[in-house]
């Protein structure tokens, strides 16, 4: 047997059920004509993954890092690559080396992709970002056709589309009246400077309520999926979209102790190992166990027990719970769901084995 098969901890990652998510959401979107472009910065550009949602029909992949899309190119993946944080201003030279498209909001920045893109001899693409309200990056839309006035004549670079990000610090939904403006605002500028651009990328996995309302989707073409594509959910309320996989990933651990003890710490009470002054719930006496998994691992607030116990708290290396009814016995595993936070903290994490079926 495979170490990998026994030993915890260890996420284990369904190939088949994110092919499927990628598949019917490619199909879905594709109806309207919306193309999907496969965000992997939640899985760390895993290339198995990546080679799941290239062969599920997704040509474009994106990626806050560039090592992660580095790595993506040197397993061979063929797709068209974006770098979907705007560049940092150090980067330029490896932006325009391993990533053919960016998203962009300083025109500084692009100055820089530019002459990198000259000095290698290639063109690279830029995406522009709008602010509209979600406060995290974006140009003032009153702000986008100077830019673009100064972009279109930069050597080595080449204006490929408007984009926006909502739902991701401000919670701000992408609704009808947002996505209303966002092709105003393409029209204007497609318009302005004679351009069809090839992308208007309109928002990521919080765009579904408004996708499957609205009767006209405007000059969007494109939205940039992670969550939906890997949790089966889409984000405004985290409801599962229907006919879609939720439990592609799964954390398994293992109990390394189990004993009946208080539920309430005796002694002094002090700072726990996080600087903070804990505070519990008198349960009497309960079956403890303890997993080998903790915040070094995963992000503990993230996980969701298939068992009917309680996660009590964490440190670095441990999960304490709640056995509750459930006999649970040294060696014993005990399985998770992950919330995009659980996810992203173990794919992370060096520590938590990636097993795949
Ligand atoms: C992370 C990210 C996405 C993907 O968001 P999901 O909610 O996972 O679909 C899309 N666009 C940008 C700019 C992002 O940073």
């Amino acid at each position: 047997m495979n170490v990998s098969d026994i030993v915890t901890p260890r996420i284990e990652i369904d190939l088949g059920k994110i092919a499927h998510n990628a598949k019917t959401l490619n199909k879905l979107y594709g109806s309207k004509g919306i193309s999907i472009t496969g965000v992997t910065k939640v899985v760390c550009g895993n290339p198995k993954i990546a080679d799941v949602l290239v062969k599920s029909g997704i040509s474009i992949l994106a990626d806050s890092r560039i090592d992660n899309i580095r790595k993506m190119r040197k397993a061979g993946i063929q797709a068209q690559f974006i770098l979907q944080r705007t560049p940092i201003p150090s980067q330029t030279e490896l932006v325009v080396r391993y990533t053919d498209v960016s998203l962009n909001t300083e025109l500084s920045v692009i100055k820089g992709l530019s002459r990198s893109a000259v000095k290698q001899g290639i063109t690279h693409k830029i995406i522009l970002m709008v602010e509209l309200g979600d406060l995290r990056e974006g140009l003032l839309p009153s702000d986008l056709e100077n830019t673009v006035k100064e972009i279109i004549i930069l050597k080595g670079i080449e204006f490929v589309g408007v984009g926006t990000n909502l739902a991701c610090f401000g919670g701000i939904e992408p609704d009808e009246e947002k996505m209303e403006y966002l092709s105003t605002i393409v029209k204007n500028i497609e318009e302005k400077f004679g351009l069809t651009l090839e992308f208007v990328s309109g928002g990521n996995s919080a765009n579904y309520s408004w996708f499957i309302s609205t009767k006209d989707i405007g000059k969007i073409n494109n939205l940039r999926l992670g969550e939906s594509i890997f949790l089966g959910c889409e984000t405004l309320y985290r409801k599962h979209i229907p006919n879609l996989f939720t439990d592609a990933f799964t954390l398994i651990t293992e109990v390394i102790e189990s004993k009946i003890k208080p539920s309430v710490p005796y002694g002094n009470v002090h700072q726990d190992a996080f600087g903070n002054t804990p505070k519990f719930q008198d349960r009497g006496q309960i079956r403890r166990a303890i997993l080998g998994v903790g915040l070094q691992d995963v992000l503990v607030s993230g996980l969701t027990p298939m068992l009917d116990i309680d996660i009590l708290g964490a440190s670095s290396d441990h999960i304490i719970v709640d056995a509750k009814q459930i006999e649970l016995n040294v060696g014993n595993g005990v399985s998770f769901n992950l919330n995009y936070g659980a996810l992203l903290s173990s794919m992370t994490s060096p520590y938590v084995i990636k097993k795949y079926k």
